[in-house]
């Protein structure tokens, strides 16, 4: 039996439910479809949109309030009234004309920033990037916090999770992972560099590849499609309609396909809430950190392994020809380069979360106004030098590199070593990936989706991300997990 409240919330947020799901069809269109001159109207409809959705939440209010107080509610009625409750505090407490200047703001730094990063200049970048700061510490202080500043950010992407927790995880995860590079790099095994990453490929025979890869991860074909956008994302249209994107940048096909299993896996994570959940607000994952550990467990755990190869091979050896003078070592190593490098988005594994410490770091201390944006790059540069012992010639390869400021996402990018995080910590528990190694050895795909779906998938947003990971992992974060990971995979 339902709680009235609850049910009467329900009827009512299916408005709600409908315009996300319009405004997700219209973002997915824009990035796949729509012709150039379309994104004017497009901009106008999806901003009337967005003030229907916000009204329409906002009409919520009392109801919410009401269930707040009721007893007995069962653990999917407090996620409602608890995802609900976190949507309204951003709108109630954010007053509209700060929304429209973010947005303004943020709209023109993003068309600088591109300018900008092309010229390695940040001095182009520098008054946006202030305008930004201020409107983010509005924010913050708007939303309120207890401590830092900066937890009212983090909070935004990853409920829960602080200052505290960050300096934790990274003052655990750091000085060990440096080790742990350092050795790998001295023993030569994985190589810096593989000659694959010059070959050409053919970008239909590539596609043919993409297409056999969903199909080997039993991506099913009635509720999940595929499409081609510069930069691969996935988007839960509906319970029943996830769609992912990849991409083609025709040389070096290990970017496009582990776009393809990437985004694969955050699709399975979108395809796996649980039915009772459609149409309400639990019809999500339950942070950015879960959702990137499920992405990164597809790509990283299983795709970047030897097994995985071994499936990939058939696929690979009839679309790819030139492929075929490669055993499966090699393709495994040319899968696993490791090498310091400067930009985020090309790093392997061992070096990912560096970077995102980086910029983690350089956030930190400016939302504290402990470093002004005119010092941005330099501290930037010191920190990355710290941490990797390499320098940034550049700003294009230093503070430039990344979209997110210019949108005004200040808080993002610890989720992304959370989800490298968490991705271990199924490893571990799936017998420190000795159940991955025989699942993939038997071509059984289906039995890490399940393992996955009912430890994780199925709660949706139910759960706050830390409540989640004890209820499986009886611990919210444990870098050692990931550490063994490392360890087991690139030392042993
Ligand atoms: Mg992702």
């Amino acid at each position: 039996m339902v709680n009235p409240v609850v049910r009467d919330i329900l009827k009512r947020y299916t408005q709600v439910w409908a315009l996300g799901h319009s405004m997700a069809v219209l973002g997915w269109d824009t990035e796949t479809h729509m012709p150039e001159a379309g994104s004017k109207p497009r901009g106008m409809a999806s901003g009337q949109l967005a003030v229907l959705a916000q009204k329409a939440t906002v009409s919520l209010d009392p109801l919410v309030k009401k269930a707040e107080k009721a007893r007995n509610l069962d653990d999917w009625e407090m996620g409602i009234v608890r995802v609900l409750r976190r949507s309204l505090d951003y709108y109630l407490k954010i007053p509209p004309e700060l929304v429209d200047e973010i947005q303004r703001v943020t709209t023109e730094a993003t068309v600088v920033w591109r300018t900008a990063r092309k010229k390695s200049d940040f001095r182009l970048f520098r008054p946006h990037l202030e305008n930004i700061v201020r409107l983010q510490r509005e924010v913050a202080d708007r939303l309120g916090y207890s401590g830092h500043p900066y937890n009212a950010l983090l909070d935004m992407f990853e409920e829960g999770f602080t200052v505290s927790d960050a300096d934790d995880v990274y003052a655990a995860l750091i000085p060990k992972s440096r080790r742990i590079l350092e050795k790998v790099t001295a023993e030569g095994i994985y190589p810096p560099k593989h000659p694959l990453e010059s070959v050409v490929y053919d970008t239909e025979a590539m596609a043919r590849v993409n297409g056999d890869v969903v199909e080997l991860l039993k991506m099913p074909a009635d509720r999940f499609r595929m499409d081609v956008s510069t930069h691969p994302f996935t988007t839960q249209i509906a319970s029943d309609d996830v769609r992912i994107t990849t991409r083609y940048e025709g040389r070096s096909f290990k970017e496009s396909l582990f776009s393809t299993i990437h985004e694969s896996g955050h699709a399975i994570y979108g395809l796996g809430v649980g039915a009772k959940l459609a149409y309400t607000p639990l019809a999500d994952g339950a942070s950015y950190g879960v959702h990137e550990s499920q992405s990164r467990f597809w790509e990283n755990v299983v795709g970047r392994s030897r097994e995985f190869v071994r499936l990939l091979r058939p696929t690979l050896g009839k679309n790819l020809p030139f492929v075929k003078r490669y055993d499966d070592e090699q393709l495994y190593l040319y899968f696993n380069t490791v090498r310091k490098s400067f930009i985020r988005v090309e790093a392997d594994e061992l070096t990912y979360n560096f970077h995102t410490a980086v910029r983690y770091d350089v956030e930190k201390k400016i939302i504290a106004g402990e470093v002004t944006p005119s010092e941005v790059p330099e501290i930037w540069n010191d920190t990355f030098d710290e941490y990797l012992g390499v320098r940034p010639k550049n700003d294009a390869e230093g503070a430039l590199q990344d979209v997110h400021w210019s949108g005004g996402s200040f808080g993002y990018f610890a989720t992304y070593t959370l989800g490298n995080i968490v991705a271990a910590m199924i490893w571990h528990k799936m017998k420190d990936g000795d159940a991955i190694r025989e699942a993939l050895e038997k071509k059984d795909i289906i039995s890490l989706k399940k393992w996955l779906g009912t430890n994780i998938h199925r709660y949706g947003a139910t759960y706050p991300p830390k409540v989640l990971q004890t209820k499986v992992f009886g611990e919210a974060y444990n870098t050692d997990r990931l550490l063994a990971y490392f360890e087991k995979k690139f030392l042993a």
